[in-house]
């Protein structure tokens, strides 16, 4: 491939689907089971190779939460975003963590297999 990642991973990674570029280790996912406004999410302890943009305030179906959305720092794709503060204390957990879209990423050793990952707009995450 010839690419070169401002980090790599050592391990299965999550990659960019735009670009490829190494975005989460899948040892570091916490849940699998996240929904977003564009279908499946997941919930990562620890992403590399991403931008944030600026903080907002966010009305999810687990109350509000101050968020920043991520995008691969390679390609500049939105690829999911930051949990800042949540609001709720049940919530807490997510404080400091990261999602990641799934249809946006590829899991490594999956690669090819991913025909189901296409955006479905059930089940709202955001207003
Ligand atoms: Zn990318």
């Amino acid at each position: 491939m010839g690419r070169v990642f401002l980090v790599d991973l050592d391990g299965r990674a999550y990659r960019c689907k735009f670009c490829e570029s190494a975005l989460a280790l899948v040892d570091h996912v916490l849940s699998r089971s996240f929904n977003c406004n564009h279908g499946r999410a997941y919930l990562i302890s620890n992403v590399v190779n991403i931008t944030l943009g600026s903080q907002e305030e966010r009305l999810m179906t687990s109350g509000m939460h101050t968020v920043e959305d991520i995008f691969c720092c390679c390609c500049g794709q939105y690829v999911g975003w930051k949990y800042v503060e949540v609001s709720d204390k049940n919530q807490k957990y997510k404080e400091g963590k990261f999602v990641l879209e799934r249809w946006r990423i590829i899991e490594e050793a999956t690669e090819g297999f991913n025909s189901d990952a296409r955006p479905v707009s059930s089940d709202p995450e955001n207003p």
